[in-house]
C-alpha cells in the first residue's frame, strides 16, 4: 500500500524512521528541498560562462524507500530514485553555456555494516533482493546519507564531454572565432 507523496526528506535518513514492509514515496525538487537545490548547484558549477547563470535549470527527484527485515540480512533498505531536470554546463568545443537534460535512475539496497565483511559480499557490488538486481551499499550507525548516494550516481550519469549540439563546429584554433556563428580568414 502506498502512502501519499511526501516532500520532506532529510539528507541523512535514520533507517528506523523508514516504515517497514511498505513503500514511502517522496517527490523532491530544487524548490521544495534545500539539499536537492545543493545537488543542482553542484552540477551547474561546472559551467564557467557568466551567461550560464541566466539559464533556467531544475531538478526533480522521486524517491521510494522500503525497509524489510529478514534473518539473513536483518534490517535492509531499498532506495529507488528517478532524477530528472536540466542543468547548465559548458560545451567542450565552442565553450558556450548549454542546458542539458538530467535523466537517471538509482536502485540501491543498503545492508547493515556488520555484513560488509561477509565472504559473499567481498567481491560483489550488486545484490538480488526485493525481487530485482540492486547496487549494494552498507549503512553505518543506522543511517543512510541519501544526498551522497544520489550525488555519486548523478555525477556518473553525466556526459563527461558535453556538446551543445552533436555537430558543434567549435572555435577557430588560430583566432578563437566561434565557427557555429561566424567565419574567419583561417577557414577556407
Ligand atoms: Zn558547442
Ligand atoms: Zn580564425
Amino acid at each position: 500500500m502506498n502512502s501519499p507523496m511526501k516532500n520532506n526528506l532529510e539528507e541523512t535518513i535514520k533507517i528506523f524512521d523508514i516504515p517497514q514492509d511498505r513503500e514511502t514515496i517522496y517527490n523532491l525538487t530544487n524548490e521544495n528541498c534545500n539539499w536537492v537545490n545543493d545537488l543542482l548547484n553542484e552540477l551547474n558549477e561546472e559551467a564557467s560562462d557568466e551567461g550560464a547563470l541566466t539559464l533556467e535549470t531544475s531538478m526533480n527527484i522521486e524517491i521510494c524507500l522500503r525497509r524489510r527485515f529478514s534473518d539473513n540480512y536483518k534490517d535492509h533498505i531499498a532506495v529507488n530514485a528517478t532524477i530528472a531536470g536540466n542543468y547548465v554546463t559548458t560545451c567542450i568545443r565552442c565553450l558556450e553555456a548549454t542546458v542539458l537534460p538530467i535523466d537517471t535512475t538509482v536502485s540501491a539496497c543498503f545492508l547493515p555494516e556488520a555484513l560488509e565483511k561477509q565472504e559473499e559480499f567481498l567481491e560483489t557490488e550488486e545484490i538480488y533482493i526485493f525481487d530485482t538486481q540492486m547496487d549494494l551499499y552498507f549503512y553505518k550507525n543506522r543511517k543512510i546519507d541519501i544526498k551522497e548516494l544520489l550525488h555519486e550516481n548523478l555525477f556518473l550519469s553525466l556526459d563527461p564531454l558535453p556538446l551543445h549540439a552533436s555537430d558543434c563546429k567549435g572555435l577557430c584554433g588560430m583566432c578563437g572565432t566561434n565557427l557555429n556563428t561566424g567565419i574567419c580568414e583561417h577557414i577556407l
